[in-house]
């Protein structure tokens, strides 16, 4: 739940807060956005993906975000860095939590949640507000539970609250709101290695079409 309730002599107040949520694409934040200030909560944005491909993508998912921020009249914070280099061992600031993952066996995907909550906690803190949150949260094609393992973990390394909540009931609210906006749709997850595997699983179907063709 992302906003606190305290019991005062009884009564039960909301408090609302002052969350950075990390913004992995304009899609995939709306839902959360939508959901997180409509209880009163101020949010402010943070967008801070640096290791989607190729550049022109990534220019793509940052347009349509600045293009939400105008038409929701949003706050965002931009990190706009696109550097895959962020994700690899030899980052200074990262290093440590990369290879502590990749070498008990994590996947690139823990890593890439890891380093990116990590940022948005530390910016949470850096600017004072009361926690942090992702839209990731809202994703049926994201591992939710490394997600949320992520967001605990970086809470903990920088002392800040993380808000968990599975948003992912609201996933086809958010899909809807994002036609009626025209905004851009992206067909896969982020970085080079979830683009190839998004083409081989096409390519795969296109086989299987033709041979299915080919036998009728
Ligand atoms: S598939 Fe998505 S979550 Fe996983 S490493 Fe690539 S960009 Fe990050």
């Amino acid at each position: 739940m992302q906003t606190n309730r305290i019991d005062f002599n009884g009564l039960w107040y909301n408090i609302q807060m002052n969350i950075l949520m990390h913004l992995c694409c304009a899609n995939c934040a709306l839902y959360p956005l939508k959901t997180l200030m409509g209880r009163g909560d101020t949010v402010t944005g943070y967008w801070f993906n640096p290791n989607i491909e190729p550049l022109d993508e990534y220019n793509r998912r940052l347009s349509a975000m600045s293009q939400l921020e105008d038409r929701w009249s949003l706050e965002i914070i931009y990190n706009d860095i696109h550097d895959n280099a962020l994700y690899k061992h030899d980052n200074s600031l990262y290093k440590d939590a990369v290879r502590e993952i990749t070498t008990r066996g994590g996947t690139r995907c823990e890593a890439c949640y890891t380093v990116r909550l990590r940022h948005t906690a530390m910016k949470a803190k850096e600017t004072g507000l009361d926690a942090f949150t992702t839209s990731l949260l809202v994703s049926p094609y994201q591992r939710h539970e490394l997600v949320q393992e992520a967001g605990i973990e970086a809470a903990r390394v920088h002392g800040v609250e993380f808000i968990y909540e599975d948003f992912r009931p609201g996933w086809e609210e958010g899909t809807a709101i994002s036609r009626q906006l025209g905004l851009y749709r992206q067909n896969y997850c982020g970085c080079a290695a979830s683009k190839q595997e998004r083409e081989a699983e096409r390519q795969d179907r296109r086989e299987a079409r033709r041979a299915a063709r080919a036998i009728g």
